[in-house]
């Protein structure tokens, strides 16, 4: 009688990690989906994906909101238009698999690091009075022009 509850127990415990591969799984899909999600300017009419407004926002200080073109600067909503298949393989805004989503994501938590030093940094050296130019910068951010 005991081996027939060993098997039970064997049996749910490969369905168990099968449905935790398949929700890991469909997990990375949804965010590479997300990722290569198309966008098409109004103003240029060039088309870029969502990873590359990632990647402007944290290394193009002029670059301050999703949708927006990183060629012009239009703003660029999400394509919903005819599919073709050299969207996909268009070098200018090449569609990302699996492997190349890992490298984006590294790539991506290195710049937000580095950022952070930069911050880090700035912050310390305006503490100590050594940058006196920063605090009329901030002084500009808070205090919109009329
Ligand atoms: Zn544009």
């Amino acid at each position: 009688m005991g081996w027939i509850l060993y098997i039970l127990g064997g049996i749910s415990v490969v369905f168990l990690a099968t449905g935790k591969a398949i929700d890991t799984k469909n997990s990375i899909q949804i965010e590479l989906d997300e990722f290569n999600t198309l966008l098409k300017c109004q103003a240029c009419g060039k088309f870029h994906r969502k990873y590359q407004e990632e990647l402007e926002m944290r290394i193009n200080m002029h670059y301050k909101e999703y949708h927006t073109c990183p060629r012009c600067g239009g703003h660029s909503p999400i394509y919903t238009g005819e599919y073709y298949p050299w969207l996909d393989s268009n070098p200018e805004f090449p569609k990302l698999t699996w492997k190349d989503l890992k490298k984006v994501k590294k790539a991506l938590r290195k710049t937000d690091l580095l950022s952070y030093e930069n911050r880090m940094i700035e912050k310390f050296l305006y503490y100590h009075h050594l940058l006196p130019i920063q605090e009329k910068d901030e002084e500009k951010e808070r205090l919109p022009d009329k």
